[in-house]
């Protein structure tokens, strides 16, 4: 059994591997300020003697004694995280040192949770992770992008520099069951928007391309990466790239919809294509996805019925 602490745990992801890391025997901290995540992902969780729920946030500092930490506070969803910019580089900068800090102090191992966007519109692809990247600095997706890549510098000076214990997570567009209805990204608002009869608002042509992994493998994936000894980024996402005008065809099909497809405005410095190259993972941590696409999209479309 470990003290293990989960920022943002109350999230999509952080509430699948707080009960994931529960179920398994661990003490669990949860802590979240419940911008993006909510109560109900991790109410069943609730009462367990091992679990506790804290409402903190991130950017004010927080002592526990643990032994490790996954630090996945951070709006994911770009209408989330550019709702208040200045808020998510915060969030990810003054968190990451305070979690690190806190690592340092109680020699805790520390799990980052990156992203892709880290690559910002990749020059390369699919993208590896000696790539560095091409990310504008001062657009609207900045706050987010090099938030994460100011973290992932901060995590690697503090193991250069204190020998703090890292693991770095870039983490490739994950879905499944718990994402919020709200969230705006695109996985949630086509099965929504399909479930619903409403127009399927595809940005662009649609011809930019995603690779979409499942929520269970993706926790399988970080969970694997925290134990290993790799303490250089890994990429966690599941290869099988296709354009967002396939998926929302795909959406319509599976969910057997009377939806038209509409097209609205590109957001601004929307990245162009991403597949995650997953080599490292297969190698250092044995890890693959094993869900396939229709199977986890089939799994969500049946959570949003159950919720809409
Ligand atoms: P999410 O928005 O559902 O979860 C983020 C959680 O962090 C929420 O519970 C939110 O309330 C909490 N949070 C936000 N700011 C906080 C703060 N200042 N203090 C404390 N808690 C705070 O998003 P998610 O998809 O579950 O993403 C989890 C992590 O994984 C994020 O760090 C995200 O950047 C990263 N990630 C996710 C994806 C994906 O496709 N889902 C891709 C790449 C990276
Ligand atoms: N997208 C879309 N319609 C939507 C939401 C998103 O066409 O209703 C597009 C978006 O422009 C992007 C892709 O889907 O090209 C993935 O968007 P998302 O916000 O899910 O994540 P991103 O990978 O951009 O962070």
């Amino acid at each position: 059994m470990k003290r293990i602490l989960i920022t943002g745990g109350a999230g999509f992801i952080g509430s699948h591997l707080s009960e994931r890391l529960l179920n398994e025997g661990n003490d669990i901290i949860c802590l979240d300020n419940f911008f993006t995540g909510s109560k109900d992902n991790i109410r069943h969780l609730i009462g367990n003697n091992r679990f506790e729920l804290v409402r903190h946030d991130v950017i004010v500092e927080y002592l526990a004694e643990v032994d490790q930490i996954y630090n996945l506070a951070c709006p994911a969803s770009p209408v989330h995280y550019q709702y208040n910019p200045i808020k998510t580089i915060k969030t990810s900068v003054m968190g990451i040192i305070n979690m690190l800090g806190l690592a340092k102090r109680c020699k805790a191992r520390i799990l980052q949770a990156s992203t892709s966007e880290i690559y910002g519109n990749p020059q390369i692809h699919p993208q590896v992770e000696e790539y560095w990247g091409n990310v504008n600095p001062i657009g609207i997706r900045s706050c987010y992008d090099e938030g994460k890549r100011c973290a992932e510098t901060l995590m690697m000076d503090y193991h250069r520099q204190n020998n703090v214990d890292i693991r770095i997570a870039r983490i490739f567009n994950t879905y499944g069951p718990r994402m919020a209805l709200n969230d705006g990204r695109v996985v949630s608002n086509f099965i929504v928007q399909a479930l619903r009869n409403e127009p399927i608002t595809v940005y662009g042509t649609g011809n930019q391309t995603r690779a979409f992994c499942y929520v269970d493998d993706l926790v399988d994936g970080l969970i694997k990466l925290m134990n290993s000894d790799y303490d250089s980024p890994v990429n966690l996402g599941n290869p099988g790239e296709r354009t967002i005008l396939e998926f929302a065809k795909l959406i319509i099909e599976l969910t057997n919809s009377k939806s038209e497809i509409i097209f609205k405005e590109l957001p601004q410095d929307d990245p162009v294509q991403r597949e995650p190259n997953i080599t490292v993972a297969k190698k250092v941590l044995n890890w693959e996805p094993k869900v396939s696409v229709v199977d986890g999209i089939s799994r969500t479309i049946k959570y949003f019925k159950s919720i809409i």
